[in-house]
């Protein structure tokens, strides 16, 4: 199995070298434990396996996947770069001390304000809509102005749906058909267009379909090399890189995908006759996905038609399971000796039918008071929270050299109503 548990000698689950049941005793529940070796040794493993094929590379760290600070600090020391989504992430990457030119901005859907407020942090921006090219030379003096375009690979994968992001079913980017004018439209506004960008999905464990993205990325890349003459200064691939979640799934051979696709990559580039640019990726999951774990408490056993382990956490703490049907591994944190005696629904304490961690688990006999830790949820799992129902945002740790330090306080009712204000007529 490909999943990362570790455990302590008294059989406890271990995170980064402490035993999981003490941090639940001494922090409470539920909590998001981070372990920063995972992320740096997730980090290295990822810069190193393409930077042995194509040294000129960058790592963009995609943060809508984590943006707790310690873990964009942790990235920011590894020498990783942002990728950023919303004018919210550029603000709080420039705060812990990335550089403009370390961000790339990858908006969808952008407005005005927001494209203003993002070019004045200096940051570059991948534009996403001939729209959005249009009304930014409006707002903004466009003369030698770098910039760079998303554009549809027409390849699409991921782990659900929703995940995908390449395919005509898809909002994101311009038609591969309209590359060269765009481009030529960009350079006649005064831009000085010098990055391509694609990006397919989410959660992808398959080689061929990036694989693919990629061929077809150069393709367009090469088309608008050839008519318009522009020689990119970056090309960037987007991110994706899925991991195991399920104890069937396989991790990726890293090294195997770094050298299939930087040899597409360079034969590619020799192809069309290219210079060298620099290569971006941009992973959020790979470098935080397993580097969590959410731990929750069995607050209370019901058997009825079927029997369901309830836990002091809901879909508002941890989205993905109801959102997108993803499977996240559950352990006894307590019990990770013992063999699995039963199938049981893991269900949250959120007033929706929905709202289960799993059902027909296998999972040690559970008693009320046990410890579960639900894996992988570093990723798109504390910042897809919310407050629904009430319930606060929960606390985050980090473990980092044998301590845990809690890098979020659990929010107060107060927290959650600070923004709300009494009209007059009403107080
Ligand atoms: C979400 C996103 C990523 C990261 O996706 P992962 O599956 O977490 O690697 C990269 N680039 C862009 C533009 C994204 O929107």
């Amino acid at each position: 199995m490909d999943l990362n548990i570790k455990t302590t000698e008294n059989n406890h689950l271990e995170i980064g070298g402490l035993d999981a049941v003490k941090i639940a005793e001494e922090h409470g529940t539920p909590s998001y434990v981070i372990d920063e070796n995972r992320i740096r040794d997730n980090y290295k493993r990822f810069y190193n396996a393409f930077s042995k094929y194509y040294p000129d590379f960058k790592v963009f760290y995609a943060c809508k996947a984590n943006t707790n600070i310690a873990v964009l600090k942790i990235l920011e020391e590894e020498g990783s770069c942002i990728d950023a989504v919303s004018p919210g992430e550029v603000y709080i990457s420039k705060k812990l001390g990335f550089k403009g030119d370390k961000i790339l901005f990858t908006g969808n859907n952008i407005k005005d304000s927001e494209l203003k407020e993002v070019f004045d942090a200096g940051v570059i921006l991948n534009i996403d809509s001939v729209s959005a090219l249009k009304r930014l030379a409006e707002i903004i003096d466009p003369d030698g102005v770098k910039i760079s375009f998303r554009v549809n690979p027409m390849v699409g994968a991921g782990h659900h749906d929703h995940c995908i992001t390449g395919g005509v079913m898809s909002k994101f980017g311009i038609m591969d058909s309209e590359a060269v004018e765009v481009y030529n439209l960009a350079k006649e506004l005064g831009f000085n267009p010098v990055g391509m960008h694609s990006h397919i999905g989410s959660g992808i464990l398959d080689p061929e379909p990036f694989k693919l993205a990629i061929e077809s990325t150069m393709d367009i890349a090469g088309k608008v090399h050839n008519e318009t003459g522009i020689e990119f200064e970056f090309l960037d691939f987007g991110g994706g890189i899925g991991i195991p979640y399920t104890p069937e799934e396989k991790v990726l051979d890293l090294d195997k995908f770094a050298k299939e696709n930087m040899d597409l990559f360079k034969k590619k580039l020799k192809e069309y006759d290219m210079n060298k640019p620099t290569l971006y990726l941009e992973p959020g999951r790979y470098l935080v996905g397993d580097a969590s774990v959410l731990l929750v408490e069995v607050n209370s056993i019901k058997e009825s038609y079927r029997k369901f382990i309830g836990v002091d956490a809901g879909f508002n703490t941890l989205l993905r399971p109801a959102m997108y049907d993803s499977y996240h591994h559950i352990v006894v944190a307590n019990k990770m000796n013992e063999e699995n005696a039963e199938e049981v629904d893991i269900a949250g304490n959120v007033c929706e039918s929905g709202d289960l961690f799993a059902r027909d688990r296998p999972l040690p006999k559970v008693e009320e008071g046990d410890i579960l830790a639900i894996l992988n949820a570093g990723a798109y799992s504390f910042t897809m929270a919310s407050n629904y129902n009430t319930r606060p945002l929960p606390k985050e740790i980090l473990v980092s050299g044998k301590k845990s330090i809690v890098v979020r306080e659990k929010q107060s009712y107060d927290d959650i109503f600070q923004k709300q204000t009494m009209p007059e007529h009403l107080k």
